[in-house]
């Protein structure tokens, strides 16, 4: 059975949406404010999200940037003001479609089984060619842009994700922050070799049995960094 996650803060409007989906089959979560919405999209395991933008404590806009650095699940994302809803595809935060309340709920159906049937298609492909890097413990899916610790599922950042990807292709090549930097992020982005220092610290947060003695990214002094093969 497909799990469904609204987050909505009217209350009736959630409703609603949860009995239509019921009736076909879905099982659904509501969340009914920003904050708890996103803990709860970022740990539960969803099929599809359906997103209002305008929300107390934590908007929509915010919520959707930071589950797509986690997660390619679909995302419906809904407003009351059309404007918003136009304003919004053109940011390019990742959503898969947008609706503007009110509609009908059996649009929405159709609308959830056409992305689930999308992305299930998509998910299924991939399988067949994965591009997979494995080094010891560590296997990286790179099609899938996962990461297991010893056959566990650890989740990465977008970057995090590049950085760990890049080192573990690399394996045995000391490489300085600088280096680092110019390959992972873009030219023009905020930071500098200090953002590199910090997710290192997070990849290994994630990755090491023991962060004090890194088995897997070592520290270089004075040059950078190194992933031991
Ligand atoms: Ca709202």
């Amino acid at each position: 059975m497909n799990k469904i996650l609204i987050i909505e803060d009217e209350e009736a409007i959630a409703e609603l949406e949860k009995d239509y989906l019921e009736i076909s089959d879905f099982e659904v979560t509501i969340e009914n404010d920003g904050e708890k919405g996103l803990k709860t999209a970022l740990s539960g395991d969803f099929d599809l999200i359906i997103l209002d933008l305008m929300l107390p404590g934590i908007d929509g806009y915010e919520i959707c940037k930071q589950i797509r650095n986690q997660k390619n699940i679909p995302i419906i994302m809904v407003s009351a003001k059309k404007d918003d809803i136009d304003k919004i595809r053109g940011l390019g935060l990742g959503a898969d479609d947008y609706m503007t309340k009110p509609f009908s709920p059996s649009e929405l159906v159709a609308r959830v089984k056409a992305h689930l049937s999308r992305y299930e298609r998509l998910i299924g492909s991939n399988q067949k060619q994965n591009d997979i890097v494995e080094i010891r413990g560590i296997k990286i899916d790179k099609t899938a842009r996962r990461v297991y610790v010893d056959g566990e599922e650890k989740v990465f950042t977008t970057k995090e994700f590049d950085l760990l990807t890049f080192l573990a292709e690399n394996p045995n090549h000391v490489f300085t922050k600088d280096e680092l930097f110019r390959e992972i992020w873009d030219m023009d982005s905020v930071g500098d070799i200090a953002t590199v220092t910090v997710h290192i610290k997070k990849i290994r947060e994630k990755i090491e049995y023991d962060t004090s003695k890194p088995q897997y990214i070592e520290t270089i002094w004075g040059v950078g960094y190194r992933f031991k093969v």
